[in-house]
């Protein structure tokens, strides 16, 4: 039994004109410590299904379980970056880090320190201050990832977290996952484009087809084939 249990989800968007399927009838089971990455061209249904999993969006039909329960609105095991994360715009970057501490009223010390950490480990440091207008969308990224990372939540959903960062800045937070997730032991769910980054950071990789969105293939690197 995995911590995340995705069950025959479906997820349609129907206009006047046409009718989308995002996700056609997936299943998927994440087990606890697991970095899973999920890739697939632009369509495929990535986004649909992390939002769902977070509870930020429902189904049309399907199940998602965390934890085994029954997964209704936003739950407080997980932490989540997406590509477009709001920050505040009147808040500069260490407050808008320090929101997830207000929100889950986490020791104020405690959560200072960990937000110390956190913009020190992303390169976020002399931009405490900062407006959100004032940054580049990639060093917004790494303030919501901070964001997410704050309460160190058990499950780390990210949706393309450094697509808008330059490719050594990428690379460099692609090390600082790896190495975060050896050594909380949070489970990550991380959503990409590009199949390399997923082979890269993954150790399962669910590979996506788009129209209907579905699950193409799921490579487990590492093992023998037989
Ligand atoms: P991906 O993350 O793989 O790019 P998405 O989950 O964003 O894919 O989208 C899957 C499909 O569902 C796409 O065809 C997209 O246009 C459509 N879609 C996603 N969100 C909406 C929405 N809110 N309204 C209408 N169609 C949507
Ligand atoms: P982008 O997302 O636009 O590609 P990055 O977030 O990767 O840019 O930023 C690249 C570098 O440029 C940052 O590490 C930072 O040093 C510098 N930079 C970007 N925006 C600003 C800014 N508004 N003020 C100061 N330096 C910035």
């Amino acid at each position: 039994q995995g911590i995340i249990e995705v069950e025959n989800l479906t997820r349609r968007f129907v206009s006047k004109r046409s009718e989308t399927v995002a996700l056609d009838n997936v299943s998927l089971s994440v087990a606890a410590g697991e970095f899973v990455t999920i890739a697939g061209p632009s369509g495929c249904g990535k986004s649909t299904m992390l939002k769902i999993v977070a509870g930020l969006t429902a189904a049309t039909s399907g199940k998602v379980h965390l934890y085994g329960k029954p997964v209704k609105g936003p739950q407080k095991e997980i932490g989540f970056a997406f590509q477009r994360s709001a920050l505040l715009e009147w808040r500069g970057v260490r407050k808008n880090i320090l929101l997830q501490g207000e929100m889950r009223g986490m020791d104020r010390a405690h959560a200072a320190r960990r937000a110390d950490e956190l913009i020190e480990l992303t390169g976020l440091k002399g931009f405490e201050q900062a407006l959100p207008h004032e940054l580049s969308g990639g060093m917004q990224q790494r303030v919501a990832l901070c964001r997410a990372l704050l309460h160190e939540p058990k499950v780390l959903l990210m949706d393309e977290p450094f697509g808008a960062l330059d490719a050594l800045t990428r690379e460099h937070m692609n090390l600082e996952m790896n190495r975060i997730w050896r050594e909380t032991g949070t489970t990550i769910v991380l959503v990409t484009h590009s199949v390399a980054e997923a082979v890269y950071l993954g150790n399962r990789i669910v590979v996506m087809t788009p129209r209907p969105g579905r699950i193409a293939e799921i490579i487990e690197p590492g093992l023998p084939d037989d």
